[in-house]
């Protein structure tokens, strides 16, 4: 697999808190790779490394209500992202559902692996099937179910 990664990093504002205490937890990890993130999330990220003294390759593409969701859609579409981590607030309404819905599905329907909480962006982005060369992630099959 791919060595050096594109990590899309997206966090609704209840969840902000959870995804700079995630970042900073990983920062020497994530400071290998590409992080592209919505707007806000981007920003507070940025700032987490400054405090740190970590540099990383932080990309901030629009806010998510203003579209940052769907722009990371689009580079899932173009296989521009080998991981998502997208910490979704689930107790709140969001004016965007539409595009958290677009960015989930491409990310399935793109065979993009996506982490929705904690422990699962943990276990993505420390598996050991990214340093091994014979790994390759199998085509998903949408077959016709005869009952
Ligand atoms: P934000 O967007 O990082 O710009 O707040 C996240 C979202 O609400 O999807």
């Amino acid at each position: 697999m791919k060595k050096h990664l594109t990590i899309a990093l997206v966090a609704h504002d209840q969840r902000k808190a959870d995804m700079v205490a995630w970042a900073k937890f990983n920062a020497s990890l994530l400071s290998k790779h590409h992080l592209v993130c919505t707007g806000t999330t981007g920003g507070l990220i940025k700032k987490a490394f400054d405090e740190l003294g970590i540099k990383a390759d932080v990309q901030c593409m629009n806010s998510g209500p203003m579209g940052g969701d769907a722009e990371i859609a689009a580079m899932v579409v173009r296989n521009e992202v080998d991981l998502a981590v997208f910490l979704i607030d689930d107790l709140n309404p969001q004016p965007h559902e539409a595009d958290i819905q677009m960015l989930l599905r491409q990310c399935r329907l793109h065979n993009v692996p996506i982490a929705c909480n904690r422990i699962s962006a943990d276990l993505m982005i420390s598996s050991s099937l990214w340093d091994d060369d014979t790994y390759q992630p199998t085509e998903q099959t949408y077959v016709k179910f005869d009952r």
